[in-house]
């Protein structure tokens, strides 16, 4: 208010505040000045802040927001331990801007068999806090006022606010559901993209297209054609790809996780995104990277050195360490990316059987450690408040965590506004948790289904 009053007016008040006896206006003027910048503007509210305080205030068994309930690795914590008590005392100092030498260095020799290509560390690699700081680098580095960016619906939901805070336009193109006639449960494969959909969203204002494979909330494991569809279109229009894959090593049934950077012309347009969270069930480290060309990581570096400057060193450390375990014993049964897909597969088959059992149809996921359930024959005990603005899902989920005391995360929360009504009768179940409380989160499902067939 005060800086739309205009000079003169203003001028008047702050003289007239600043003089004694008028303490009480000098509140009210400062209280009538914005305080919030523009770009924060509808970004405000946040799933993970509402629903990790709903599942702290009242859950039982949490399948809500996704992290383990199971330790990380004996390996990766005893790397850790030896850095905190070990004799280079320098590890509780600064380290690299871009990245602690040791981890770019390892991190550049495993995406180089990853990806076939020669990599130098300091420039082909950056490490970030979490996946979450290489994406808002991603968009701050390479998001103007006016582009546009491609965002595949669902998707994790701070790649909206992300583009906006960055003056960009966001805009969604759907996975669409195609169930199978058969009868037989619906996959993450059964979710995709209309190729002239897809290709229709492409235009001259489209900067870059965000693709996160596999995909929270979905699971869904983008096919080789998929991605060469998504690469043909941004080679054709000269477009980015910001390339989230901080699941690339939770993929079950034998499937494969193709890297976009791998297909012809896509490296030099690509950025790649990992989450040590993710990769060694350690979410608290906030451990993250990219990897990709120095033409576009330069411009992350920039961000970076003018934001956070630095990432903790001694977690740096330990996860360099980790990755030269992996390193060593990659593809070997013995290696934690082989061993942790195999135990999170199990997992997830124990709990599609048990929300099937109770007529919660799942819908099963080809990766990530994310499961999405139809909630339909459960439906009667929550009610549909008609043009109510919270879709059905997230009142379900909310109803959910404070009569039966389980947590879960409702699918419109990776929906764009527009789009949020679309599909409200899924919830989300993270899978990654102990044989516990998986059995436990079954047994209130049970107990449920029991209550609702003898009413
Ligand atoms: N991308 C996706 C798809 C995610 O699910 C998450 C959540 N962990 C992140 C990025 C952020 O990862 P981090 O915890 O490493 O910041
Ligand atoms: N990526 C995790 C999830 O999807 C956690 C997100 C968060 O806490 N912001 O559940």
């Amino acid at each position: 208010m005060l800086r739309r009053a205009g000079p003169s007016l203003r001028h008047f008040l702050l003289e007239r505040n600043s003089s004694a006896g008028h303490s009480s206006c000098s509140r009210e003027a400062k209280m009538s000045r914005p305080v919030q910048a523009r770009r924060l503007e509808g970004i405000d509210k946040n799933i993970w802040v509402e629903f990790v305080k709903l599942a702290a205030t009242y859950s039982k068994v949490n399948l809500g927001q996704g992290f383990p309930d199971f330790p990380a690795p004996d390996f990766l914590r005893e790397a850790l331990t030896r850095a905190l008590s070990g004799g280079n005392h320098m590890l509780h100092q600064y380290t690299r801007a871009f990245g602690h030498p040791p981890l770019v260095k390892v991190l550049a020799q495993f995406f180089e068999k990853l990806l076939g290509r020669d990599l130098d560390p300091m420039t082909n690699v950056m490490v970030t806090v979490g996946a979450y700081q290489a994406l808002f680098c991603c968009f701050q580095a390479l998001v103007d006022e006016g582009d546009e960016v491609i965002i595949i619906e669902p998707f994790f939901d701070c790649y909206e606010p992300m583009v906006k805070m960055a003056g960009g336009t966001p805009v969604f193109v759907p996975l669409r559901p195609n169930p199978p006639k058969d009868g037989k449960l619906m996959s993450s494969a059964d979710w995709q993209l209309d190729p002239a959909e897809l290709a229709s969203k492409f235009s001259e204002r489209t900067k870059a297209i965000v693709l996160n494979s596999p995909n929270n909330p979905l699971g869904k494991v983008f096919s080789r054609g998929e991605l060469g569809l998504i690469a043909e279109l941004c080679v054709k229009h000269d477009v980015l790809c910001i390339s989230d894959e901080v699941y690339e090593w939770l993929v079950y049934d034998g499937k494969q996780h193709i890297r976009i950077a791998s297909l012809q012309g896509m490296w030099e347009r690509t950025v790649i995104i990992g989450s040590a969270g993710k990769t060694f069930s350690a979410t608290g480290w906030k451990v993250g990277w990219v990897v990709g060309p120095d033409r576009l990581l330069q411009h992350l570096r920039t961000v970076h050195q003018n934001s956070v400057y630095h990432c903790a060193t001694i977690a740096q450390e330990a996860v360099a360490q980790g990755f030269q375990r992996e390193l060593m014993l990659y593809g070997k049964p013995e290696s934690y990316f082989v061993q942790l897909p195999k135990e999170l597969q199990q997992k997830r088959d124990w709990l599609i059987q048990s929300l099937d059992g109770v007529g919660m149809k799942p819908i099963i996921p080809e990766g990530t450690y994310f499961l999405v359930a139809d909630i339909s024959p459960f439906k009667s005990d929550v009610p549909d408040v008609p043009n109510s603005d919270e879709p059905y899902d997230s009142r379900f989920a909310k109803w959910m965590v404070k009569n039966k005391g389980l947590a879960a995360i409702p699918l419109s929360a990776f929906y764009s506004e527009a789009h949020k009504n679309n599909y409200t009768n899924f919830i989300r179940f993270c899978f990654a948790k102990e044989e516990a409380t998986l059995k436990a989160a079954s047994d209130i499902l049970q107990k449920w289904k029991q209550e609702k067939t003898s009413s």
